[in-house]
């Protein structure tokens, strides 16, 4: 039984929270004191009524507003074989960035030429086992990935589609270490270096490559809107001037990307997915009327809009320290293992305490995990009720790059990540074990 309290934080919170006739923080149906007690904590718990929300929602808008769209998932943002099946049954394709990521949907029986490669220096091995499984497109990203592909294509007898990345000098308005559309970066080709302009050129002279188009990504999270008109604007003329009139061949593909922003606290508000399909796709189609070019297939590759919002963090509160005067630091059972994205790029988040969510706030505490660097805060200064020991402890908005940035620091067990619709939690991936702490040791 719910109840109709007002959920402080509903619009960063999962679609499904609520609060139940205990008084706890449910989320797909599911009581959270019960889902940490089940599996343990560390725990993410992914919310299916978020996710169908947010792949439906940007599905939708970009149907309606440019038919001739395709979606596909950045996997990088959080990836495993049966997360993969169920984002590939909502309709869309994918993005991979790796040899493991290709490897994982391969094994997950995902449609492979729905599959998108991008990477700023994909290794020779990887790019023979795109080939190999005939993945959709490659995106080239440098001038000498060219020779590259079509030595490895023409080895393998067979033609790769292709797009280039280019980089239109546009600055999305992030932060410095996840902007990706300027000139002073390591990824995409640029355009007034001439860059982009010759790697064009050697690829339609490339007989094992088929050139479809091109495809730009701004960075992540972009807040705005105008960037990506400018972009677009940016690329159609490079499209136009140099693609069509001076090299003299069609571009039948654009992506503009992803980097659709989230809301990872209350005083964010992101634009809705009828706002980004709505710039994205008038822009693209001003340009290409004014231009007198034919509307590409369109591709987006939103990874963060669609998971942040659906995964929650759940931690074990534990030890405090009063440094009187300075600071109170309140240290959780997980950390920079498990979300380094604030040590990373200065993250900031939200906490609800499931076992009393509507409690009211008495302290401001800083929020510490539990790993070995003085870095490993995940809120600094936060406003809560006063933190009891062995009570839970959840952060919203962690379904995007925190499972997918984890890492074994200190020897810290990888945490158990579920799925939760209708008061059933499906275990997606269980918690790691001491044993598997060794399994690649090499013991003589
Ligand atoms: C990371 C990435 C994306 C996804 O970015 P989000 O901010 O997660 O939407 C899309 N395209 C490319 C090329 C990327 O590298």
């Amino acid at each position: 039984m719910t109840t109709t309290s007002p959920l402080p934080l509903a619009h960063v919170l999962p679609v499904s929270a609520a609060v139940n006739a205990a008084g706890h923080l449910e989320v797909g149906g599911c009581d959270v004191r019960g889902l940490a007690e089940q599996f343990g904590t560390p725990l993410y718990v992914y919310d299916v009524a978020t996710l169908k929300q947010q792949l439906g929602g940007y599905r939708q808008a970009f149907q309606a507003a440019y038919p001739d769209s395709d979606l596909v998932y950045a996997s990088k943002a959080f990836l495993n074989k049966p997360f993969a099946r169920f984002v590939a049954q909502q309709g869309f394709g994918f993005d991979a960035v790796s040899g493991g990521e290709i490897a994982t949907l391969r094994a997950a029986g995902i449609d492979l030429s729905r599959v998108t490669f991008h990477g700023n220096n994909k290794t020779p091995a990887e790019l023979a086992l795109a080939v190999e499984v005939d993945l959709g497109r490659v995106v080239i990203d440098g001038e000498e990935e060219v020779a590259l592909l079509e030595g490895i294509a023409a080895a393998a007898g067979k033609t790769q589609r292709v797009l280039v990345r280019v980089s239109p000098g546009i600055d999305g308005h992030t932060h410095e270490k996840t902007s990706t559309g300027i000139l002073d970066s390591k990824f995409g080709l640029p355009i007034v270096t001439g860059a982009a302009e010759r790697a064009i050129r050697s690829i339609v002279a490339a007989p094992h490559l088929e050139f479809r188009g091109v495809h730009m990504h701004l960075g992540s999270p972009i807040f705005e809107l105008e960037p990506y008109a400018q972009a677009i604007e940016v690329m159609a003329e490079f499209i136009d001037e140099v693609i069509r009139k001076q090299i003299g061949v069609e571009v039948a593909e654009f992506s503009p990307g992803g980097g659709f922003a989230v809301d990872y606290r209350d005083d964010q508000h992101a634009p809705a997915p009828a706002e980004y399909a709505q710039v994205i796709a008038s822009t693209l189609k001003r340009e290409a009327d004014a231009r007198g070019f034919a509307l590409p297939h369109l591709t987006l590759e939103p990874g963060r809009s669609m998971v942040a919002r659906a995964g929650m963090a759940v931690y074990t509160v534990g030890q405090r320290k009063v440094v009187p005067g300075i600071r109170t630091y309140v240290s959780v059972d997980g950390g920079m293992a498990d979300n380094p994205r604030v040590a990373l790029y200065d993250a900031r988040y939200e906490a609800v305490l499931p076992d009393r969510p509507l409690a009211p706030t008495e302290e401001t505490v800083t929020i510490s995990g539990k790993y070995c660097e003085s870095g490993d805060i995940l809120i600094k200064d936060i406003a809560l009720p006063r933190l009891r020991m062995g009570e839970l402890l959840a952060m919203p908005a962690a379904g995007a790059y925190q499972v997918a940035m984890e890492s074994n620091y200190n020897l810290a067990q990888r945490p158990a990540v579920v799925l939760v619709e209708d008061g059933h939690a499906r275990l997606i991936r269980r918690r790691q074990t001491f044993e598997d702490l060794g399994a690649l040791d090499v013991d003589e």
